[in-house]
C-alpha cells in the first residue's frame, strides 16, 4: 500500500496558543481513515492546515511525496485533494446544479455532464431536486451535495470535516451509508468526526486526538473496543 498523504511532526500555533502538537499520521492510498476527537482537540484545524491555513511553523505535510505545507490552497485544491467543510457549506443561492458545476473548478468541465449523472446515481435525492436552490433543501440534503460538489473535482483524496454535525440520527446513518458506497468505489477518505461510533465503523484505521495531539492510533475495529476510546467517546461501555 502507497502513502498519499503523510503529517509528520506538525505543530501549528495560533498566536501564543498551541493547536497541533507533533502531529504526525497517515492515509495509504484506498483506504479510509479517520480523525476522532471532541471539541476543539484540534481536528479542523488539522484539515484546514493541508490547504495551508492555518500555516505548519514545523513539521511536514507529505502529499503524493511532495511537501505541501507551504503551498498555496489552489495549489493543493488542483492536485486532487477536496474537502467538503465542516458546516456543509453549500451556495445557498444556487440550485443542486449550479453547485455541482462550481466542484469541477480545480479540473475544468470536461467531464461534468458524465460525473454529474454519476452523483445523480449516488445520491437519488440530488437528482429529484437538481434544480432546487440549495438553501431550501434540508440539513442531510445540503450534506450530500457538500459531499458531491467535492468528488466533483475527482479528487484522489476526500477530506470531510464532521458531516454528521447537526443532522439527525437517521440522516446521519444515511449519510454513513452513502460514505459506504463512494468508499468502495476506491476513494480514498479521511474523515473528521466527532460522531466516533460511526466514523470507527466505515474507518479502516483511526487516530484519536486530544489537545492537539495525537494520543492513540488503531483499527477502526481496535479503537472501537478500546475502553478508553468507549468511556470518552462512545458514551461508557
Ligand atoms: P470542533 O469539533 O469543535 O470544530 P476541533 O477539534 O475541530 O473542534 P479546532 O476547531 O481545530 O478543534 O480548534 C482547536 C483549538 O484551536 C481550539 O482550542 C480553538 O479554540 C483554537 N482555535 C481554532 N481556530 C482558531 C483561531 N482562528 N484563532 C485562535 N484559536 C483558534
Amino acid at each position: 500500500m502507497s502513502t498519499l498523504m503523510q503529517f509528520k511532526d506538525v505543530d501549528v500555533y495560533y498566536g501564543p496558543i498551541q493547536a497541533l502538537k507533533k502531529v504526525s499520521l497517515d492515509v495509504n492510498t484506498g483506504e479510509i481513515v479517520t480523525l476522532i476527537g471532541s471539541n476543539g482537540a484540534g481536528k479542523s484545524t488539522l484539515l484546514m492546515s493541508i490547504f495551508g491555513q492555518p500555516r505548519v511553523s514545523s513539521g511536514e505535510i507529505i502529499y503524493r511525496g511532495e511537501d505541501i505545507s507551504k503551498k498555496s490552497a489552489h495549489y493543493v485544491a488542483s492536485n486532487g485533494l477536496a474537502q467538503s467543510p465542516e458546516g456543509r457549506r453549500v451556495f445557498p443561492g444556487m440550485s443542486v446544479e449550479e453547485n455541482l458545476l462550481m466542484g469541477t473548478i480545480p479540473i475544468g468541465m470536461k467531464h461534468a455532464e458524465e460525473d454529474m449523472q454519476k452523483m445523480f446515481e449516488i445520491f437519488p435525492r440530488l437528482k429529484e431536486r437538481r434544480n432546487q436552490r440549495a438553501s431550501t433543501m434540508s440539513g442531510g440534503e445540503q450534506q450530500m451535495l457538500a459531499i458531491a460538489r467535492a468528488l466533483m473535482s475527482r479528487p484522489k483524496l476526500l477530506l470531510l470535516d464532521e458531516p454528521s454535525l447537526g443532522l439527525a440520527p437517521i440522516v446521519v446513518k444515511q449519510i454513513f451509508e452513502v460514505l459506504k458506497e463512494v468508499a468502495a468505489s476506491g476513494m480514498t477518505i479521511f474523515l473528521v468526526e466527532q460522531n466516533a461510533n460511526h466514523a470507527l465503523k466505515l474507518a479502516d484505521r483511526g487516530y484519536v486526538m486530544v489537545n492537539g495531539e495525537i494520543r492513540m492510533t488503531g483499527t477502526g475495529d481496535e479503537l472501537l473496543v478500546n475502553p478508553d476510546v468507549r468511556d470518552a467517546y462512545l458514551g461508557g461501555h
